[in-house]
């Protein structure tokens, strides 16, 4: 048999067997898998529950099945049919799901998993329940046809994906990377080549305390500056203008670096998100004393949420920004003999960007298949971030492609029921002709 048979052969078992990937998508958003790291509370938080049903049916697909647990009770589950590494290709997808929020603005039960005009909805089908389940009707239907591939095929359903990340750090740290990666998040169909990378970091700033009675001395300085009233340094207002000045680099990225072809223009942006500001540092790092007006703080620790583009590295602009908050610091008195301490991977987060080439392989293979389908396929970039980054550093090319639907993370989040099957066939395609098949014993 060739590839061009066998990818027809099981796109027709797909179709076939079309119930199977929108009844597994229902039973999975039916088992609540909330990240505890947003909200912990009994009966949401059932990974365990979801990924033992997953690890089930990837072992009656003929995979070899393993689970780990990368925090207490929030396991991975790991399935593989061994082949070739060089042409192995995973697919991954994540079981976690963000939190319902209120459920008022919701008009359908969040894990009712309903179906109304081709839409089924629930919180977790879109983003990204219905990605694995389309894995697993691909992993499914290929061992139905009796189709062995030789280059080995994996499927990763991990945990902690809408957390940083942790459940795929975790898995790779385990396993051999693979050579190819299709991310499963949720692309409306289209072809996702790269994303840029993002990292938490932290500003802290020191100023000096003082009673803010000595204030009037700093703002209007006296002929006889007794040190009584040695006036504060404040620093929220060291903060306040660092913020300032880095929305300027923020502005000055935007416009100076060149937009990637595949991504909108100025997505490389830098978010001051958390600030905190009071008296004393903290063991925590963070300041001790934050309700009392009347000393001048001399502590501001700033969180920025800071994205680059799928063409730098993450050593480039960690030097980058350090380089500019260096010089802004150089130019006051006062900063320039308390510099502000810059620390990285605040949280542990840290996403290294990725950048596909249009010629991989894969994208072709999608194409095809979509083209039998009727569809057309577009070639962007994604503007978040998702598991596809950890995959590259272990030396995978990632891609991201997936179901249509709306509303990931907001009330009544739907996914499209005929997409879920399309997105099976994809998958099932890119498997077949990227890992091709293994020459019939003789
Ligand atoms: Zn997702």
């Amino acid at each position: 048999m060739d590839t061009a048979s066998a990818v027809q052969m099981v796109t027709a078992q797909i179709e076939r067997d079309r119930d199977f990937p929108v009844e597994l998508t229902r039973e999975l958003v039916r088992i609540p898998t909330v990240n505890p790291k947003f909200e912990s509370a009994a009966g949401l938080n059932r990974e365990t529950d979801a990924q033992r049903l997953v690890a089930a049916h990837l072992a009656a697909a003929g995979l070899t099945t393993e689970q780990h647990e990368v925090f207490p009770d929030r396991p991975n589950v790991r399935a593989y049919r061994d082949g070739s590494g060089d042409r192995s290709l995973v697919l991954n997808g994540h079981i976690d799901v963000v939190p319902v929020g209120d459920r008022g603005t919701w008009s359908v039960d969040p894990f009712g998993a309903e179906i109304h005009g081709g839409r089924l909805y629930g919180r977790g089908g879109y983003d990204m329940k219905a990605g694995i389940a389309a894995a697993i009707a691909a992993a499914k239907a290929i061992h139905d046809c009796g189709i062995e591939l030789a280059g080995r095929f994996e499927v990763h359903s991990v945990v902690d994906e809408e957390a940083g990340g942790f459940g795929t750090k975790g898995l790779l740290a385990r396993a051999d990377a693979p050579s190819a990666v299709i991310v499963g998040e949720p692309t409306e169909e289209q072809v996702m080549l790269c994303q840029g990378g993002l990292e938490w970091v932290r500003v802290t700033l020191r100023g000096r305390n003082a009673h803010t009675g000595w204030r009037y001395n700093d703002l209007y300085p006296q002929r006889d500056s007794a040190d009584r009233t040695r006036p504060g340094v404040n620093a929220a207002e060291l903060a306040a203008r660092l913020i300032t000045a880095v929305g300027q680099l923020e502005r000055d990225w935007g416009c100076r670096k060149p937009a990637h072809p595949l991504l909108p223009p100025g997505v490389n942006t830098i978010s001051p998100s958390v600030v905190q500001v009071g008296a004393g540092l903290g063991a925590d790092g963070l300041p001790a004393t934050m309700t009392n007006p009347a000393i001048t703080p001399d502590v501001a620790v700033i969180d920025f949420d800071l994205k680059y583009l799928p063409t730098e590295t993450s050593a480039q602009i960690r030097a980058e920004f350090e380089d500019f908050v260096a010089h802004w610091a150089a130019q006051d008195s006062w900063l320039r003999e308390h510099p502000p301490v810059v620390q990285w991977e605040l949280g542990d987060l840290h996403f290294p960007a990725f950048d596909t080439s249009p010629d991989f392989p894969v994208v072709d293979s999608i194409r095809r298949q979509r083209a039998a389908l009727g569809k057309t396929t577009e070639i962007t970039g994604f503007v978040a971030v998702c598991d596809g980054a950890f995959y590259r550093p272990a030396g995978a090319t990632p891609l991201i492609y997936g179901a249509q639907g709306a509303d990931a993370h907001g009330p009544d989040e739907w996914v499209d029921v005929n997409s879920i099957v399309d997105t099976a066939k994809v998958f099932a395609a890119a498997a077949i002709e990227y890992c091709g098949l293994r020459a019939a014993p003789r």
